[in-house]
């Protein structure tokens, strides 16, 4: 007897030999400790289970069979294959995903095998108590169970604090009372305390909670929990829940739906989990409800087009309104030099008002890579990273430099390099910068930072989160992560320090997410019974995008974004794949990047453009190419997939591409 075992490596499965002894406990679906390579031992999972003997290659065999019953159902198996199939990915690299660590591990196995099932959190709150939705809310909620009569999957489009999630709760309750689960999906950053406390309080026990910040052996007692005879009927997650079994899926809600972080960059499987949520839906038979107060492009016209249902709030809860947005004109304060640091007097005026007033400020300062840099003074001397093409982070506290993309830290040098010069400036405009100005224009204030450096550690993001909205801290100041889904009562002010960073990226959906970001920051204000003020600092003041996002006009937006992306052919009509080719050797990976690039225009002919360098075009001594595909949307993904696995297959034959990398991503955002 055979079994195909999917390991934790990029391959699909290998074949081992189940010893007799083992025959009547290995089945699919169930984990296996098997040698691997010349003295390695991975945990794997069994595909099948058959009789045909590998021809030509030595079997290894099984050690030892880790369960007593499958812990992936079948139904998952065909998610994870769908998943490999569609982002174009070994199964193996699923099978990483999909587990959380504790589970791909062989020792304390017994330990841990069903009966540690520990209780998150406390049980807080007096679970029951639901708000009564208001008249429109009603309207939604009714709405949305007519429009699943027809669309199994509908869009909830409902400006910020019109309370979608007082809807998700009804529904999630009917589903419930019907004995069906619910998967709650949010990003990363949203999923805080706040919305955890929120489920808690109506849901109780029935609530499960599964986030990648959380130890791994809670992620464990989760999994394994919901395999057990009584799962969890709500799962509150991130996206690799949709990796969860599920016994009887009834309903999928997808939060803030336009989030890019819900695709997944690296490792692979780069896959969408909002896509992935759709799909896992649809194998239950499940409804979907994708929730936001912006929609992502590409949801809106699926909607649009009539394939998804749509229902619309565009009330704020007790009728609350929108908050005033005033842009600044940053250009012009600049030439007259005007400015003060970052800030203009119309922001520091209204940050004193309110703190006189005993109100709170948001300051957002967007910054790609969320960092400051330091250069000579002299010469203008950059520090940058030996094995990657990207400039230094510079963190003042320690005096060090890091790079954030393969955490190499170095010390900041005497002397420049370069010239000889011994005095650096710090040039960036990062959230550090933002709250050295603050503290000496407003001494008394208490300020908070919340970036990717504050926020590293387990839990600090909720810490500071909870902190502001216990009025701990008079001012947060942060990059895009203030932004999420958060509810604050006391907030007067939120100041949008430079909202022209993110419109300048080189990327098509550079306006759509600028229009994201400041709708959503700009809902952080006036929640509770006052009308909020938006100060919005930009140096195109002009700029279409600017304008739609004060005259909070989401359709406009749209309208001018779709006809461009028809235009020069980008997503929804088409599909995009990005191939990307790696090789420490920076003239292999050229001539190899150039011949795949050759090979696809053969088939593929104009649908093919590149290679180009990424900006980034050195990460850990890797040299990068990229090769964009821009796929017809008609074009058959099946096809696709074998075209451009034959051709790399065909490129990675020869000798000199040994130790070439190759990977795909499909539909990156
Ligand atoms: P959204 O998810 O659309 O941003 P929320 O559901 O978070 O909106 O609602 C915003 C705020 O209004 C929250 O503090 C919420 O508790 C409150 N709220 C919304 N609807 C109701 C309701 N029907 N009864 C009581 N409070 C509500
Ligand atoms: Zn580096
Ligand atoms: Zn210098």
């Amino acid at each position: 007897m055979f079994a195909d075992i999917c390991l934790p490596v990029p391959f699909e499965s290998f074949t081992y030999l189940v010893p007799p002894a083992l025959e009547s406990q290995v089945g699919v679906g169930v984990r296996v400790v098997v040698p691997f390579g010349k003295s390695k031992k991975y945990v794997g999972l069994v595909l099948a289970v058959h009789g045909n003997e590998p021809q030509g290659v030595t079997v290894k065999e099984i050690e030892t069979v880790l369960d007593t019953a499958p812990i992936v159902t079948t139904l998952q198996l065909d998610f994870w294959r769908w998943i490999a199939h569609y982002y174009m990915c070994p199964l193996g690299d699923v099978f990483k995903a999909a587990f959380p660590a504790g589970m791909k591990k062989d020792e304390g196995e017994k330990k841990r095998r069903r009966k540690n099932i520990v209780e998150q959190f406390d049980g807080t709150g007096c679970p029951g108590v639901q708000n009564q939705l208001n008249e429109w809310q009603q309207t939604a909620f009714r709405q949305i169970q007519d429009s699943w009569q027809t669309h199994d999957i509908t869009l909830l489009h409902g400006v910020t604090s019109s309370g979608k999630t007082e809807v998700y709760i009804h529904l999630i309750q009917q589903y419930i009372d019907k004995g069906k689960q619910v998967l709650y999906l949010l990003p990363e950053i949203a999923l805080t305390t706040q919305i955890t406390n929120r489920l808690r309080a109506v849901f109780g026990e029935k609530l499960g909670v599964y986030h990648s910040k959380f130890v791994d052996a809670d992620r464990v007692a989760v999994y394994l929990k919901q395999l057990s005879g009584s799962p969890y009927q709500l799962i509150l997650g991130v996206r690799s829940s949709v990796f969860l079994p599920f016994r009887d899926l009834g309903l999928v809600i997808v939060d803030e739906e336009h989030e890019t972080s819900f695709k997944q960059q690296d490792p692979a499987p780069r896959y969408h989990a909002r896509a992935a949520a759709v799909m896992l839906a649809r194998q239950y038979g499940a409804k979907t409800l994708l929730g936001t107060a912006t929609p992502s492009i590409e949801t809106f016209k699926l909607a649009q087009d009539g394939r998804y249902g749509y229902v619309r709030m565009d009330r704020r809860f007790s009728d609350m309104q929108m908050p005033d947005i005033e842009v600044v004109d940053i250009k012009r304060l600049k030439f007259q030099k005007r400015m003060k640091g970052s800030f203009s007097q119309t922001l520091l005026d209204a940050i004193d008002e309110t703190l006189k007033a005993g109100g709170q400020v948001i300051l957002f300062q967007n910054r790609r890579g969320f960092s400051s840099f330091i250069e000579c003074k002299n010469c203008g001397w950059v520090p940058r990273c030996e094995h990657c093409d990207v400039s230094l982070t510079f963190h003042k506290k320690t005096n060090a430099l890091t790079c954030h993309y393969c955490g190499s830290t170095y010390m900041l040098p005497a002397r420049c390099p370069n010239c000889e010069e011994a005095s650096f400036m710090n040039v960036g405009l990062g959230t550090e910068r933002i709250e050295e100005q603050i503290r000496t224009f407003f001494p008394e204030a208490r300020v908070t930072r919340m970036d990717l450096d504050t926020t590293r550690t387990q839990n600090s993001y909720s810490q500071i989160i909870d902190a502001f909205s216990r009025h701990e801290s008079d001012i947060l100041i942060g990059t895009q992560m203030v932004s999420k889904g958060l509810d604050f009562d006391n907030v007067h002010v939120v100041g949008i320090l430079d909202a022209d960073m993110m419109l300048n990226l080189p990327d098509f959906r550079s306006f759509e997410r600028t229009f994201h970001i400041l709708a959503q920051v700009a809902g952080r204000s006036g929640r509770k019974g006052r009308k909020g003020r938006v100060i919005l600092q930009t140096r195109s003041a002009d700029s279409e995008i600017i304008r739609d996002v004060v005259d909070n006009n989401y359709e406009e937006m749209y309208r001018t974004q779709i006809a461009e992306r028809e235009l020069f052919r980008y997503p929804p009509f088409t599909r995009l794949i990005y191939v990307y080719l790696l090789h420490r050797d920076f003239h292999t990976v050229e001539h190899l990047a150039n011949q795949t690039a050759d090979l696809l225009r053969k088939s593929l002919g104009l649908r093919v453009l590149g290679p180009d360098c990424p900006p980034v075009g050195r990460v850990q001594s890797m040299h990068i190419r990229k090769i964009i595909l821009k796929m017809q949307t008609s074009d058959n993904v099946a096809r696709t997939r074998q075209l451009l696995q034959s051709i790399v297959g065909q490129v990675q034959a020869q000798p000199i591409a040994n130790s070439l990398r190759v990977y795909f991503d499909v539909d990156p955002v």
